[in-house]
């Protein structure tokens, strides 16, 4: 049997059985739907996109995977080098792993390692944000702060190396001279947390983030495993404040293939780079680097590239403040735009129930949770599409 994810299974209402997959469109037996949710924020060239599956053909004809242990391959190297190339900065080590989640796991292991590897070993807490998500393994949950997790809380009691604070720069100027001797890192999902809410906040937070990180010597991580390529309308995030090592994931793989990259600065890399094994970085999934995974990431960066996607993602922020401009009812508590991300927030999730069955039957796949009802659409979407995802929000509250 089927185990689905963040379902009560005795209690789940039947998923939707997807036969075909195009463009923006996802096909059931009987009705085709707009998926505004890019399959979980990754799909952004939409589905079957031939230029993506003819580079996947071609290299599957060679191979699909081999562990990158002991052995290299092009589609692997490439990738990296591009990556160095189209990311700010001196961001240009690329460590892949298989999923979001690992690769945070990556980068705090890294941010500790950072100082063990100088001898300074009393810095063992991260600083993380209240609403933060990075992931659903154990430390990427401990640095998230996410209310499904709680049981881990009740199990476990809170982490004694974890401070939650909210995106306010009073808060952030005293946890960090409280705890600077302590931190090894300070976590964020830059500008937009998704999963936390589609919260949406101010980049001079982030400024003040990185001189604080500077004058105390922490390291600054950037999770855009959903905000990179485009999501805050901004290629990455890390073109507006550099961090000290970035997370990638989900569109990075443009929803093909589960795969994450942590790449760190220069001084990061350093640190680890010595004559002693101790010192190395002990990690390795066993899918790192998937030659398929690469490839798919080497054509989807070309085409973002390619077909100027900024400005495709500009327009799609013109159209949704448009269409929600003085959209208002009694059960909204919030509606805020970023980029290619809306989100509209009430006050009961009770006033979200029944939304995706009602979607569904106007033709668009949604997935609200807890209180929010939110688009992630496809960058390949067009005008008529787009309004149609938020006509279909706004009957919502009509009916
Ligand atoms: C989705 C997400 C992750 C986890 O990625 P997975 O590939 O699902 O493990 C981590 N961080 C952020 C910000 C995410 O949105």
């Amino acid at each position: 049997m089927l185990w689905y994810p963040y379902e009560q299974m005795k209690t789940m209402k039947k998923p939707y059985k997807i036969i075909k997959a195009e463009g923006v469109y996802l096909y059931t037996e009987d009705n085709k739907m707009i998926d505004s949710v890019s399959s979980w924020w990754s799909t952004i060239h939409g589905y079957n996109n031939q230029e993506i599956n003819d580079a996947i053909r071609n290299q599957l004809d060679k191979f699909a995977h081999v562990m990158l242990g002991g052995l290299t391959h092009e589609p692997a190297e490439k990738l990296a080098e591009k990556l160095k190339e189209i990311l700010p900065g001196d961001l240009d080590y690329c460590f892949f792993s298989d999923s979001g989640s690992v690769a945070v796991e990556v980068a705090l292991k890294m941010a500790l390692q950072y100082y063990m590897n100088q001898g300074q070993k009393e810095r063992t807490m991260v600083l993380a944000l209240e609403k933060a998500y990075h992931g659903d393994t154990f430390k990427a949950m401990e640095v998230g702060d996410d209310e499904d997790y709680h049981f881990v809380l009740k199990a476990y009691g809170k982490s004694q190396n974890v401070i939650h604070i909210p995106t306010d720069i009073d808060a952030l100027d005293k946890a960090f001279e409280k705890y600077h001797l302590k931190l090894n890192c300070f976590i964020v999902e830059p500008l937009l947390q998704g999963a936390g809410g589609m919260q949406m906040y101010d980049i001079s937070f982030l400024k003040r983030a990185r001189q604080l990180c500077d004058k105390y010597k922490v390291l600054l991580i950037f999770d855009e495993v959903a905000t990179g390529f485009g999501r805050t309308g901004n290629r990455f995030v890390a073109d507006l404040v550099q961090p000290d090592i970035i997370v990638l994931g989900k569109s990075l793989v443009a929803g093909y293939i589960g795969h994450a990259v942590t790449v760190s600065s220069k001084k990061v890399f350093d640190a680890f780079y010595d004559n002693s094994k101790d010192r190395a970085l002990m990690h390795g999934p066993t899918f790192m680097a998937n030659a398929l995974a690469c490839t798919v990431a080497l054509k989807s960066i070309e085409l973002f590239e390619k077909n100027d996607y900024i400005s495709k993602i500009k327009k799609i922020e013109e159209i949704s403040k448009r269409e929600l401009k003085d959209f208002t009812d009694e059960r909204i508590k919030e509606i805020r735009i970023m980029g290619g991300c809306t989100c509209i927030e009430v006050f009961d999730t009770k006033d979200l129930q029944g939304y995706q069955d009602f979607a569904y039957k106007k033709g668009v796949f949604s997935r609200p949770f807890l209180k929010y009802m939110y688009s992630m659409v496809p960058y390949i979407i067009t005008e008529e599409e787009l309004v149609k995802v938020f006509q279909t929000m706004k009957d919502w509250f009509k009916k």
